[in-house]
Parts: structure tokens; C-alpha cells; sequence
């Protein structure tokens, strides 16, 4: 097989070699088939690519509102042309199902494209009068923005940052995940074909230390993180060193509380979704299912029976449901977690093993787990464990749940089912976490703010408000009378 060619930095609308010309590799994760030779950015390709953001700002910045939503509009019209395309490219570099890539990767990115395309001009300030004149405010971008990916939602990480960045007046220099490198330059092309100028998204490559370039930059004005709550300590700590802003959208163990008035049907359906969509690699999934002890047998009964009729297989194929982890190392992270689980007395009533799938010799699969955990303080039932792996604890009252669904570091997520109305709202209102479904799991409209309280995150993605944190305010005082000195 003939080698593929090499992927390069994406910097003034060119793709462009990185100096040094070295590369990093990145496969499919199904097969372990090389995809690409992907050039590495060190922090002069980083300075380059910010140099060529801070040039293109300044005009993009003077642009109508109207003038940049046009253009983002023309992004995710251009995105939706291309979804069978980029679908394929996030299922071959995540592994994920084509089933699901096509909705929850483009569409997603297209969706949030064109909300900031509306968004755009809506940015306004205040007028107020006041003793000796008026003000008013001008929100005005914040400048050069770093982003950075994690490797489970790559294009739509991308495009959930890069977005409401564009539609605010700033430039986006992107890291993607040195595991997903694929998506974010063909994103990038395909935004330059829509008409976006030179140097507004800019793309670098690489591993950590390309991350750790962007947020110890001088001329970065904020960081927005994808990753683990590690990695946001860590990047927080670089961006104090010039006071970055940052948004962190960190990960969880959310808790998903069932009680006995629910729906069963919906609340197993809601449980399958939050633990076995992309395989588990969802920072919300609520991984603590906390079912009352009066419906726990019946509930344990249709999870099982349903988890045994998922399809582990090729992601390339349109039946799979499970398709293969990001990495061999990831997959043993997850049976790590697996055996430390049962070692500590965690149940496993399904799944959990390492799977060969006919086609895809060298895939990271592991079939979706079930296990009943009895102690809150068992390893699978405290950590985020990013696979397939379900934990569900039995429950007596509502106090007693809420007391346990907060005994976390996290705060990114949460559900309840229930059709009791009140309780409904009790229980979103007392469980902190930056997002709650009631009856449901999961689903992330673009117009619904999206991201975590504590250790899960800082700042917020999607609606309006993630236009607040990339820009700033400024304040303008008009005297309108003489100014009176008192010496
Ligand atoms: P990581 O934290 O390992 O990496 C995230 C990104 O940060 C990668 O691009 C990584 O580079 C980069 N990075 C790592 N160290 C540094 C550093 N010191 N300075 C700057 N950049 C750095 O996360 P994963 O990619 O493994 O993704 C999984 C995690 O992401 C989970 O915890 C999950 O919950 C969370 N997540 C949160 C979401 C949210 O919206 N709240 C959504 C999706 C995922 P590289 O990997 O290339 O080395």
C-alpha cells in the first residue's frame, strides 16, 4: 500500500511544513493502519502561526457583525457539503461509528457554525446616563485565541471553540489531540473555502509541549482547553504566568438518578446512551447510575438485556453500535480500571473484556460493561474512566442520593428520571453540576450553555453566553458638561 501522504501545519490559509520537519504518526485505531505522517509545531511554528493571527485580527475585528456571520454561515453551509466526508475522517481517526459520527460530529459543527453565524451581529452594549454625562460599552474581542482538543470530539471541539471566537472578532490558532490531528485541517480548508481570511484559523500540530507553547505565548489572549482536569491544572498554571483568560471544559463522573416512579424504558435507554455513545469517551456520561432499591433488579434486567444486543465491531460499518477506543494504551487504562474495580468488590454482570473484531486484528475494542457497586467509594464508581463502563448503585431516598451524587471533585453533569414534576426540579436545582437533563441524557443543543461547576470545568461553551467569554467589556464615559476642578 502506497504511503499516505503527509499532513502539515494549516497557517494564512497554507498549509506549510513545520522548521524542524518532524512528524508524528496517527492510525486508525480499528486497524492500526497508518493515516498519516502529521508535521510537529515547537513554539516557533506556534509564534508563527500567532503572528499571522494577530495580523489578520485587526481587520477581522473592524468587520461588521453582519459581514463575519455572513462568512461563518458560508462555513457550515460548506461543512454540511462536505459530511459524508469529514464523517468518514472522524471514524477513521477516533475510531467512532460512522453510525454516529455524520449527527453528533458534523452536524453538530455545522449547527454551531451557523448559530454564530446569527450570533455575530447580536453582540451590542449599554447607554446609561449618569451625574455629569453617559456611558456607554463596547464588547470588544479579546484578541488571538488558543484552542485546545481533546481526541473524543475533535471537529466539534473545534468548532464549538473556533465559532463563537470568529463571531466575536478574534482569530483561533487550534491544537487538535495529537491522536485526532485529521479533522481540524480539513475543517480548516474547508473554512478558507467558505471564505474565511487568511490567518483567522490557524492550525498546529502536535503533543503536549505544541499545547503548552499556546498558553505560555505573550501574545495569546485566552486559552480554551478540551481535556482532563490534570491537563486544566496544568494549563492554568502556564496561562497565570501572562493572565490569560481561560475556558476549561474539563471531565466528570456524573451521576444519573433513577427513581422508582420513572420511566424504566426511558431511564435504561438514557443509561445506555450516557455510558455507551462513542464507546464511553464522553466527558458527560453518567457513569454513577443511582437507581432506587425498589426498581434496581427490574432496571439491572433490561440494561443487561439491552447491552448484550450491542454491536462491537468495524466503525466503518453502518450496524456497529461500539466501535474501537482511541489507542491500545487507552484500552488497557480501561481494563486496568476494570479489574482494580472487582478487586474492590464491584459486580460484573456484563462486558468488560477486550475484543477481536474480524477485519480489525489490531483494534482497541472492549465490550460495553455493567457492573452493581455497592460502595461509592470503589475506584470504577469515584474515577472518570473515559470507556465503556456503567456503574450502578442502589439508592433509598432523595437526600440520601443527592448527599451521594455531589460526594465528588466533579461537576460537569447530571439526570434524573422521575415523573414526579416537583422532585424533577428539586433534584436539577441540588445536584452541582453545569448541566442537568431531566428524563433524557445527553443531548447538547448549541443553543443551551454548555459546561462544568467545580473541578469540571470553567467558563461556558455554546448559546450566547460563550460570546461573553470571548470578549470584553469596555466602558466609555461622554461628559456632556464642563469639568469642574476643584483646583
Ligand atoms: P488530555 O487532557 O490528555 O488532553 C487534552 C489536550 O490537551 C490535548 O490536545 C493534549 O495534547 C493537550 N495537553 C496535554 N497536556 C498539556 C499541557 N501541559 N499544556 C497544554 N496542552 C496540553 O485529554 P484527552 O485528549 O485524553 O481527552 C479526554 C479528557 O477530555 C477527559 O477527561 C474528558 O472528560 C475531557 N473532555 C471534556 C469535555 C468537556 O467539554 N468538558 C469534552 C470532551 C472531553 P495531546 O493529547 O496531543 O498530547
Amino acid at each position: 500500500m502506497p504511503n499516505p501522504p503527509d499532513q502539515l501545519l494549516w497557517i494564512d490559509n497554507t498549509a506549510v511544513d513545520s522548521h524542524r520537519q518532524q512528524r508524528f504518526e496517527t492510525r486508525n485505531p480499528a486497524t492500526g493502519a497508518l493515516l498519516a505522517r502529521v508535521a510537529e509545531a515547537d513554539a516557533g511554528d506556534v509564534d508563527a502561526a500567532v503572528r499571522s493571527a494577530r495580523a489578520a485580527q485587526v481587520d477581522w475585528a473592524a468587520r461588521s457583525g453582519v459581514e463575519r456571520g455572513r462568512i461563518l454561515a458560508a462555513a457550515a453551509a460548506a461543512v454540511r457539503a462536505h459530511r459524508d466526508e469529514l464523517a468518514r475522517l472522524e471514524c477513521l481517526d477516533g475510531g467512532k461509528p460512522i453510525a454516529e459520527t455524520p449527527e453528533a460530529d458534523v452536524d453538530s459543527a455545522a449547527d454551531c457554525l451557523e448559530y454564530f453565524a446569527g450570533q455575530a451581529a447580536s453582540l451590542q452594549g449599554e447607554y446609561q446616563t449618569v451625574d455629569g454625562g453617559f456611558f456607554y460599552t463596547r464588547p470588544e474581542p479579546l484578541g488571538v485565541c488558543g484552542g485546545i482538543g481533546a481526541w473524543n470530539y475533535p471537529l466539534q471541539i473545534a468548532a464549538w471553540k473556533t465559532a463563537p471566537a470568529l463571531a466575536a472578532g478574534n482569530a483561533m490558532v487550534f491544537k487538535p489531540a495529537e491522536l485526532t490531528p485529521l479533522s481540524a485541517l480539513r475543517f480548516a480548508e474547508i473554512l478558507a473555502e467558505a471564505g474565511l481570511p487568511p490567518g483567522l484559523f490557524n492550525v498546529v500540530q502536535g503533543a503536549a509541549e505544541t499545547g503548552q507553547a499556546l498558553t505560555r505565548h505573550a501574545d495569546i489572549d485566552k486559552i480554551s482547553l478540551t481535556g482532563e482536569v490534570g491537563t486544566g491544572k496544568a494549563v492554568m498554571r502556564d496561562a497565570a504566568d501572562t493572565l490569560k483568560a481561560v475556558t476549561m471544559e474539563l471531565g466528570g463522573k456524573s451521576p444519573l438518578i433513577v427513581f422508582d416512579d420513572a420511566s424504566l424504558d426511558d431511564a435504561v435507554s438514557g443509561a445506555l446512551l450516557g455510558n455507551f455513545y462513542t464507546q464511553g469517551e464522553i466527558c458527560t456520561n453518567g457513569t454513577r447510575v443511582y437507581v432506587h432499591e425498589a426498581v434496581i433488579d427490574d432496571f439491572i434486567e433490561r440494561v443487561v438485556a439491552r447491552t448484550r444486543q450491542l454491536r462491537i465491531g468495524d466503525p466503518a460499518d453502518p450496524d456497529t453500535d461500539i466501535g474501537a477506543l482511541i489507542s491500545p494504551a487507552h484500552r488497557d487504562h480501561v481494563l486496568d480500571f476494570i479489574h482494580r474495580g472487582e478487586a474492590q468488590g464491584a459486580r460484573r454482570l456484563i462486558g468488560g473484556e477486550a475484543v477481536t473484531v474480524e477485519g480489525c486484528p489490531d483494534g482497541a475494542f472492549v465490550s460495553p460493561a455493567v457492573f452493581r457497586v455497592d460502595d461509592d467509594d470503589c475506584v470504577i464508581a469515584r474515577e472518570e474512566i473515559f470507556g465503556p463502563v456503567m456503574t450502578i448503585l442502589p439508592f433509598r431516598d432523595e437526600t440520601e442520593v443527592i448527599r451521594r451524587a455531589n460526594d465528588t471533585p466533579y461537576g460537569l453533569a447530571g439526570g434524573v428520571f422521575t415523573t414526579d414534576l416537583q422532585r424533577a426540579h428539586r433534584v436539577a436545582a441540588a445536584v452541582k453540576a453545569g448541566v442537568i437533563w431531566i428524563n433524557h441524557y445527553n443531548l447538547t443543543p448549541i443553543e443551551m450553555p454548555f459546561g462544568g461547576m467545580r473541578q469540571s470545568g470553567i467558563g461556558r461553551e455554546n448559546s450566547r453566553h460563550a460570546l461573553e467569554h470571548y470578549s470584553q467589556l469596555k466602558s466609555v464615559f461622554v461628559a456632556t458638561t464642563g469639568v469642574d476642578a476643584p483646583y
